[in-house]
């Protein structure tokens, strides 16, 4: 298991024993199994602060130990892992037909991903039943395995400030909706946080904890559905700019003649470059029923296998248009890797070879700065997988679910 490189660092916060709790059980999830005596020697803690937080750990249930011993000069150590086994992290995300959610354990292995149909153009309050309906399934299930939520972040393709308003998302036809407020309510007030991302932010943070290039400092992740979005990782730390609205390359403007996009302009990424693009040769997503694109998808697939000549050319020229979007990425932000997601991820051997020749022409660093392009390998549910992410992350920073009884 990796996870950011950078952490919380002790002076970010008041609360010294909780921040080196947080540290301890970083080490743990990072390095385990290992010893209380290493992370005294990694962490700089010294033996009996350790030995004190550990027993704070296993209290919490946060972490276990092994009946392994690492043979030592002198007397054996006993090792730690993570535990977590009471503990579940819920991450949900909203699309255009679907809603998904995804539940994890503490270590972030996946404990279940559920789907149920949603309608884009469904009010926000419609929109909250859904979301709240499947939410309580999950958290019915979790109290059946006896497992305490830790929080639900919920994934939505549109722009999302700080607070969590989702102020526009115009693809589901909301404004300025407190999709949170709105959550906390319809569940009753759970008792856990509920936080409301970007879906490519979310997305992005799955890709940096469980993805193939997980623990990379550098990463942007580029949504591939009906809209395109990035999320930016950079140093480590997911940038969402001063109000929350960074990564709407999609609108990034690549050809001043080019076809319409949606959202009033024209030659936008997404207008050239998205599934709408690829799908009609022409950018009209408003006009593909979401249920249709994953059939036409396979039918482009099969075609481009065949080596249908118009199938190759439309997927030709939709891979150079986001090849310039990706250069202007590797260019602003030089990330090591930028992963593809959503309905691209099937398309992408017919993409990439003309994202690759766009790199080597449009980047001023040598060798495109180092920037790698790849096909996201999460699935489809990874904007979900983030928001259990994000609240692994939580804890990480040291948002701890409080100590449990001892067993008597
Ligand atoms: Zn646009």
């Amino acid at each position: 298991m990796i996870t950011s490189t950078t952490g919380p660092q002790p002076a970010d916060f008041a609360d010294v024993r909780a921040t080196n709790l947080a540290v301890v059980l970083r080490f743990v999830r990072e390095h385990a199994p290992c010893s209380r005596a290493d992370i005294a020697a990694t962490t700089g803690l010294n033996k009996a602060t350790v030995s004190s937080l550990v027993a704070d750990l296993i209290d919490r249930r946060l972490v276990r130990e092994t009946g392994l011993t690492e043979n030592r000069v002198g007397r054996p150590a006993t090792m730690l892992v993570l535990d977590g086994s009471p503990y579940a992290a819920i991450g949900v995300e909203i699309n255009v037909d679907h809603v998904s959610a995804v539940a994890t354990d503490l270590a972030g292995e996946r404990l279940l991903t559920w789907r149920r149909s949603f309608s884009a153009g469904d009010s926000v309050s419609q929109g909250v039943a859904s979301v709240g309906a499947i939410v309580r399934r999950v958290i019915n299930r979790m109290a059946k395995e006896e497992r305490q939520v830790l929080g639900l972040a919920v994934a939505v393709p549109g722009l999302v400030d700080v607070q969590g308003t989702v102020r526009l998302a115009p693809n589901l036809g909301w404004r300025d909706a407190d999709l949170g407020g709105d959550l906390a309510k319809a569940l009753r007030d759970p008792g856990f946080p509920i936080q409301v991302d970007n879906d490519a932010n979310l997305a992005a943070l799955a890709e940096q904890r469980f993805g193939a290039h997980a623990g990379a400092a550098d990463l942007v992740y580029l949504t591939g559905e009906i809209g395109v979005g990035a999320g930016i990782i950079l140093d480590g730390r997911l940038r969402r700019g001063g109000l929350g609205y960074s990564g709407e390359i999609g609108h990034v403007q690549l050809d001043p003649d080019g076809p319409p996009c949606h959202c009033g302009r024209r030659g936008c990424l997404e207008a050239m470059a998205g599934i709408g693009s690829v799908l009609r040769g022409a950018p009209a997503p408003a006009e593909i029923h979401p249920a249709e694109i994953q059939i036409e998808i396979e039918e482009v697939v099969r075609l481009a296998r065949a080596g249908d000549a118009g199938t190759l050319a439309t997927l030709s020229a939709a891979g150079r248009s986001l090849g310039r979007g990706v250069s202007i990425l590797a260019n602003l932000l030089d990330p090591e890797v930028v992963v593809l997601g959503g309905y691209y991820v099937p398309l992408a051997p017919w993409l990439l070879p003309a994202v690759h020749a766009e790199l080597g022409h449009r980047v001023l660093a040598p060798d495109a700065g180092g920037c790698r392009v790849v096909a996201s390998t999460l699935g489809q549910d990874a904007a979900a997988l983030g928001g259990a992410a994000r609240v692994l992350d939580s804890v990480d920073s040291g948002r701890l679910p409080g100590g449990l009884s001892r067993i008597p």
